[in-house]
């Protein structure tokens, strides 16, 4: 059977992934066999999420009916049902529903009504708690299919510290990320000396370490030493796939959806309010700006250095009008010339111009041209990917150190 379980969490407490992994050790303490644990973020531009947006699904060997009253009795035991905007969603389904609605529920909007009838015609046992929006990610939990997969090892805190300061040793984090990039990443940022692995907010992950499998995230995990951790799951995810991104044209965007989209750079990129970049792309016609927000740190510099004329591939969420850039191919660069007045021949002094189509004249000699100056200017960005750094990463977005999927 597959278990799907979303939206059990508030900003002030617990994860879903949490009560996915007490629940695998339930059903293990039951006899039942737990094949998959598997961790799926969805739709990152979701408002009512409440970090992000993450379902779980456990693949489990054992009598469905059992299963579905252990994790109703956790879900009543642990999700924080006092937080307005906590609607517990569960599923029980001896039979994978499509995977559309999985893909509809990664890179698009999805209705509680749609997950319903799909549920219903799948035969599932479901059940939701409050208004049961969790149903919706709980449904695309358990209609996954993940041809592209990474790993993610989560330690959990003991129940009497959460809430508390986390103790996780600094330097370990770093040897780990030494020891393992790139097959694993975003534990740490180095470029900018922060831990990224470690949550700010008072639910029980302790760490969570990212990578290509199972081994590597073990590996890594190894070399951190921290407070006692409760209880580890290694989850199989859709992190860092870019599971969300869809191919469009400038024309197709709609709110709310991700894209990747080619397009020329229609003028230089300028530094606004808040040190956020913007520049805006155009495609026949068409034009969408692009923004590197401030958190972006240092890949608003490479932004800075296009030039119009440059051509990219843009990747990232569609908001209010802007591409929220996640990272951009340097396709093709412009080569850059400046125009100045012409230098006098007999004098060595920079001619003036004439009047507009009169050329320019020396004010010394009075010699003339009719030609300027055109100067080659060097450019010192490369073509190829530029990314966000780990710190400003969003889950899904497929990290430049692994491999590019085979087409
Ligand atoms: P949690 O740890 O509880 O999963 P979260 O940050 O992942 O926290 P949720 O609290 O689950 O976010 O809130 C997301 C809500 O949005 C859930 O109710 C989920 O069912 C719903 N949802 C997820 N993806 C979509 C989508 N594509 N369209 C509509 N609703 C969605």
């Amino acid at each position: 059977m597959l278990i799907g379980i979303d939206d059990t969490d508030s900003p002030q407490g617990m994860c879903t992934t949490y009560l996915g992994a007490v629940l695998a050790r339930r059903l293990i303490w039951e006899h039942m066999q737990v094949r998959e644990a598997r961790l799926v973020r969805l739709n990152p531009n979701v408002t009512f999420k409440t970090r992000g947006n993450a379902a779980v699904m456990l693949d489990v060997k054992g009598d469905p009916e059992t299963a579905f009253w252990i994790a109703c009795d956790l879900v009543e035991e642990l999700a924080d049902q006092s937080c307005e905007n906590t609607n517990p969603g569960l599923v029980v389904t001896e039979c994978k529903p499509n995977v559309a609605f999985y893909q509809n529920a990664v890179t698009d909007f999805c209705t509680l009504e749609d997950a319903v009838a799909l549920l219903e015609a799948t035969g599932a046992r479901y059940r939701g708690w409050k208004n049961r929006r969790g149903l919706i990610g709980a449904t695309a939990a358990v209609a996954s299919e993940l041809p592209d997969r990474t790993s993610e090892i989560l330690v959990y805190r003991q129940e009497e510290r959460f809430g508390t300061p986390r103790f996780v040793d600094r330097q370990s984090l770093f040897a780990a990320e030494a020891a393992t990039f790139p097959h694993t990443w975003d534990t740490v940022d180095t470029v900018n000396d922060v831990v990224v692995c470690v949550p700010h907010t008072p639910d029980p992950v302790l760490f969570g370490i990212r990578g290509e499998s199972p081994q590597w995230v073990r590996a890594a995990r190894q070399v951190v030493r921290s407070e006692p951790p409760a209880l580890e799951q290694i989850w199989v995810t859709n992190q860092g796939t870019d599971a969300h991104l869809l191919d469009a044209d400038i024309t197709d965007f709609q709110e709310g959806l991700s894209y990747r989209v080619r397009g020329t750079v229609e003028d230089s990129p300028k530094t606004g309010t808040g040190g956020h970049v913007s520049f805006t792309m155009g495609d026949e016609g068409h034009r969408v700006r692009c923004m590197a927000y401030e958190p972006t740190k240092n890949f608003r510099q490479v932004i800075r250095e296009l030039r119009p004329g440059d051509e990219i591939l843009a990747c990232g969420s569609f908001k209010k009008g802007s591409i929220n850039l996640e990272k951009i191919n340097v396709i093709g660069l412009e080569t850059g010339t400046s125009v100045r007045p012409p230098l006098c021949t007999a004098c060595s002094k920079r001619m003036t111009s004439d009047g507009r189509g009169k050329g320019w004249k020396c004010k010394k000699c009075g010699a003339r041209a009719d030609e300027p100056e055109v100067q080659q200017v060097p450019r010192t960005l490369k073509t190829g990917w530029y990314e966000v750094p780990p710190t400003a990463r969003r889950h899904l977005a497929r990290p430049l150190c692994r491999p590019e999927p085979e087409a």
